[in-house]
């Protein structure tokens, strides 16, 4: 039997032990056990419903486009309770100059939208003309986007952007790291416009349609990690953090916390950059300190629900996204309950609201009233918010979203190779190859497959270690 250790039961975790469990055969037996420090699992993803709010501590959707996010869902016998966003949640909107201004569904609409003055419009539509340069460094997503449609353009649309996906700062931020397919269209195609063009032409998308529709399900998104929690049963050991990670001979032994240890022939960490800098500190320090310097964005989210009439707009839309230029301490804001069914008890409304991230680390530190004082202040400024809040949930995010920023791809290419040298120990997590839930689930798939064929070379035998147990 082979013996296949996953640290962290997070999505990343959970779906790459779903994975190896789908793979396993009488050829190549596979035993998997993950271990989780938490009481449950799921790691970000939570749900909360109060008083008939639904309350999303972490992520709250995924766009329906991902081939092994739905093969997931379908393998868990899910695709039944899969909830659409609904059609009006294609609307964007972004704070700008004292006002929320939809996102124009076309460059055209550019014009007349007051996102931008005549000159950054003009300047974002002559993008198929900008000559591409012979080489391009690891550039931040801010350099990227000023050079190919302005620097008005890179301030308003590109930073809000960042705030809503990354809560990370456009400036730090690597564009091949955290866009590697809008990077790869101006190598392949010279412009990120021709390049969309061509690819509506040949596929038939429309516009935003063919990115996919937001998708979550009825009680939110812990359905997802609720459903593969119970399919792997007693795989899957909860309140058991590790601790210590050694090798002996050819495998690798856990320290748990619960006092006691075992032995694997593969270890998948998952539990995030600074967990698994610890956890492999003192086998390399060159590596720990490669793993350590993946900064990660704390954050704060703030669910806050309120009778429909004390809200100023009309909530048609996502919600919106502020740029760090307009002064605001918020990120943005989501509107849930327009964006799904649902979310809210009659006659009210959900807001999320986000705060932090890499532009405002300090923000996570504020008490609860401080916190609450200033997005309600400014709920009140872009929304016209009045009177007081029904439901008020406050999740801090410790240590946050993690933060590709430039050097990314040549650090994670270091941790690789480091990693090569110390056959059966690999790393996953969204701390390394995408931060969403559709990255997430494909990196779990491919680091199945990666474990699968180490297994396979070692001839699916264990090496002279007998079992602690
Ligand atoms: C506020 C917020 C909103 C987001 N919104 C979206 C969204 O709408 N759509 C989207 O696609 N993505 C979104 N994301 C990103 C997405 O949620 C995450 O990237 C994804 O859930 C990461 O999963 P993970 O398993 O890699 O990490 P985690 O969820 O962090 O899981 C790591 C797990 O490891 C465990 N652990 C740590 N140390 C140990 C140890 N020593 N031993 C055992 N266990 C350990 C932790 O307890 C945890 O359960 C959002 C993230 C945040 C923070």
């Amino acid at each position: 039997m082979n013996r296949v250790a996953i640290v962290g039961g997070g999505l990343s975790g959970l779906a790459l032990a779903h994975a190896l469990l789908r793979r396993t055969t009488p050829d190549l037996p596979i035993e998997v056990s993950v271990f989780e420090s938490e009481r449950r699992a799921g790691g970000l993803l939570r749900t909360e419903r109060v008083d008939g709010f639904l309350c999303e501590h972490g992520p709250s959707s995924f766009l329906d486009r991902a081939p092994a996010t739905i093969a997931l869902v379908e393998a868990l016998g899910l695709t039944s309770r899969l909830q659409r966003s609904h059609d009006r949640a294609r609307r964007r909107f972004i704070y700008r100059g004292g006002r929320l201004r939809a996102v124009p569904a076309s460059p055209p609409g550019l014009f007349t939208s007051g996102l931008l003055s005549l000159p950054g419009a003009l300047r974002l539509i002559l993008e198929p003309l900008v000559r591409r340069p012979a080489a391009v460094a690891d550039e931040s997503i801010h350099a990227f986007a000023a050079r190919r449609f302005g620097e008005q353009a890179a301030a308003v649309l590109a930073d809000a952007m960042v705030s809503g996906i990354f809560c990370g700062d456009a400036r730090q931020l690597s564009m091949r790291a955290c866009f590697p397919a809008v990077a790869r269209m101006e190598t392949e195609h010279g412009s990120v416009v021709r390049a969309m063009l061509a690819r509506r032409g040949s596929t038939g998308d429309r516009g935003r349609q063919g990115l996919g529709r937001l998708t979550s399900f009825p009680e939110g998104i812990a359905e997802l990690a609720e459903a593969l929690t119970h399919s792997l049963g007693p795989n899957l050991r909860l309140s058991t953090g590790v601790e210590r990670l050694q090798s002996v001979g050819a495998c690798h032994q856990l320290t748990l916390s619960d006092g006691g240890s075992v032995v694997a022939d593969a270890v998948v960490i998952t539990a995030g950059g600074a967990a698994t800098a610890r956890l492999l500190a003192h086998t390399d320090a060159a590596l720990a300190a490669d793993l350590t310097a993946i900064p990660s964005a704390p954050m704060v989210t703030v669910c806050l629900g309120y009778p429909a009439g004390a809200i100023g707009h009309r909530l048609e839309g996502f919600g919106f996204l502020a740029p760090r230029s307009a002064g605001l301490q918020l990120l943005g804001v989501l509107w849930e309950s327009s964006i799904f069914a649902d979310r809210a008890p009659a006659g009210h409304v959900l807001l999320r609201v986000m705060v932090g991230g890499a532009t405002d680390p300090g923000a996570v530190d504020l008490d609860d009233e401080r916190l609450l004082a200033r997005v309600r202040a400014e709920l009140r400024a872009t929304m016209q918010v009045t009177g007081h809040p029904r439901l008020v949930r406050i999740i801090r995010h410790r240590p946050g979203l993690p933060q590709y920023v430039t050097g990314h791809g040549e650090r994670l290419a270091r941790i690789e190779s480091a990693l090569e040298r110390r056959p059966g120990l690999f790393v996953g997590g969204h701390a390394f190859r995408g931060v969403g839930i559709n990255a997430c689930i494909e990196d779990a798939s491919l680091l199945a497959d990666r474990v699968i064929g180490m297994l396979t070379r070692r001839g699916g035998r264990l090496t002279g270690i007998t079992r602690p147990d």
